[in-house]
């Protein structure tokens, strides 16, 4: 007992200076944000150098840990978090998130069990119950918190593996895929995310079928239609929908689509990394009519909702093939039938309590707040777009649907499609260097686009007034005022 109380009284005054002093170099990141470059200024060989230390084999103290691992990473961010990013499709954190974050840490709970956080199981509960209500999913479908899209694939799939094989007498979890009549996936335009599931799961890449895109970039349903029937039909068979494909931001068909696969008895699962976020503004929300049918779903909190990383969902309509997928029993759990026990529905086995972040970002917006923060950076995308659009050398490849854009630079004097695929990395290349804001190239129909996402609470008009001048900008040396 004496031994305990000592170290009580040692640990608590251990901490106080260490965070104090993790706050102010917080609040100095926060304020400075916005004023240096939205790129990474260090070098990739001043960073190795600066952190590459030998190991010590002596204590240093906290907050000289701290002091240096700041000092030494200055300039080795990317500034995602500020409103004047727009690659790939990240989001920002909201306040509130960002604080839930700390104390998830502080906290210290392992997410596994009810008995091993009481408060972390419920907080799943409530929070995954706000989710299917805001995404308008059905109320019954099962859930895990796990830590981006890409894991919430794998869960679903596996869960989607499960309820097909075990339809034809087969229990894949015991049996495994060899000597099973196997799976076949049959998918619109899709995240580098899917293959990745695919293969994790046995599947294989090669047992993955392309579903030719119209021209509005949609699959239709006559060609989901032959896909189900061709030589592989009869095959277990996952049909793979976009809510928010990721360089158009454009959504399929489900009112046609999802009846027809599941008449063929496909299970149907939903990419909405960002999309289905969608859900939660009435101006939108239609772009999702039908989706509620499917049998399983996908989003992330790092992205649209400002959760700091990590934070992905899963949603799966047959709960029993999603548990019968991820639960596990050992001779040391303890399991309390009344509550949640996280690891019937997660892959992982120890885990970060990510309920925290996602509960207090949507308090913080509210059901309200979030229809706003959606409505105005697809308003903000539309806005930033049609700016560039305006501009010489600018070609307009896609205005958004939702959030995202892709425009081209197209080179003055340069003839072919290779020389302004070249033009358009260039301008990309300049922006970036420029600093007041940040693009990535993508390929889409076979050329080089800029792509524009807009996820971020912190974005506003001047954002886009911002950015909008600094492509002017880049552009100057060919096309002149
Ligand atoms: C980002 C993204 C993913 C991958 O999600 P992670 O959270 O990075 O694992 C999958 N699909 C789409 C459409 C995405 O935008």
């Amino acid at each position: 007992m004496a031994a305990q109380s000592t170290l009580k009284c040692m640990t608590h005054p251990a901490y106080r200076p260490t965070l104090e002093l993790v706050l102010r170099e917080a609040l100095d990141y926060l304020d400075q944000v916005d004023d240096r470059p939205v790129r990474p200024t260090a070098s990739l060989a001043e960073l190795r150098s600066r952190l590459g230390k030998v190991l010590n084999d002596e204590s240093i103290a906290a907050n000289q840990v701290l002091e240096d691992l700041v000092r030494d990473t200055r300039g080795g961010f990317l500034a995602s978090t500020g409103g004047r990013f727009f690659a790939w499709a990240i989001g920002g954190s909201l306040p509130a998130a960002v604080g839930a974050d700390w104390l998830t840490s502080v906290w210290d709970q392992n997410a596994t069990l009810y008995r091993s956080s009481p408060a972390a199981s419920v907080i799943e509960e409530v929070a995954g119950l706000w989710l299917k209500e805001l995404l308008r999913l059905p109320l019954s479908a099962s859930f895990a918190f796990v830590n981006g899209c890409q894991m919430a694939h794998a869960t679903c799939l596996a869960a989607a593996r499960n309820e097909l094989l075990s339809q034809r007498g087969w229990d894949v979890e015991k049996q495994g895929l060899a000597g099973s009549p196997g799976c076949r996936v049959i998918a619109s335009n899709r995240h580098g995310s899917i293959e990745r599931a695919v293969r994790l799961l046995g599947i294989g890449e090669g047992n993955v079928i392309d579903l030719p895109l119209d021209a509005t970039e949609l699959a239709t349903a006559e060609a989901l239609e032959q896909a189900l029937r061709d030589t592989t039909a009869g095959v277990p068979t996952i049909v793979i929908l976009q809510a928010g494909e990721f360089n158009t931001g454009g959504f399929d068909r489900f009112e046609e689509l999802i009846p027809l696969a599941k008449s063929h008895g496909a299970w149907v699962h939903i990419d909405g990394a960002f999309g289905l976020w969608a859900a939660a503004s009435s101006k939108f929300d239609h772009l999702l009519r039908g989706c509620d049918r499917a049998d399983s779903w996908v989003t992330d909190g790092h992205k649209w909702l400002n959760v700091p990383f990590d934070s992905g969902y899963a949603f799966v309509a047959r709960g029993a093939a999603h548990r019968a997928a991820m639960s596990v029993r050992a001779s040391y759990l303890v399991h309390d039938p009344e509550a949640r026990d996280q690891i019937n529905w997660n892959p992982e086995w120890s885990r970060r309590a990510r309920g925290f972040s996602t509960y207090a970002a949507l308090r913080e917006l509210g059901r309200n707040g979030i229809a706003d923060l959606v409505n105005r950076c697809c308003g903000f995308a539309q806005m930033l777009t049609d700016g560039l659009a305006e501009l010489r050398g600018v070609e307009l490849l896609w205005r958004p649907v939702l959030n995202q854009g892709l425009v081209r630079f197209r080179h003055p004097s340069a003839g072919t499609e290779d020389d302004h695929d070249a033009y358009t990395d260039t301008v990309i290349q300049r922006i970036v260097a420029e600093g007041c804001t940040f693009f990535m190239g993508t390929k889409w129909h076979g050329h080089r686009v800029m792509r524009i996402s807009v996820l971020n609470w912190q974005t506003d008009r001047q954002s886009i007034d911002t950015a909008i001048r600094a492509v002017a900008k880049c552009l100057l040396p060919e096309y002149g005022r």
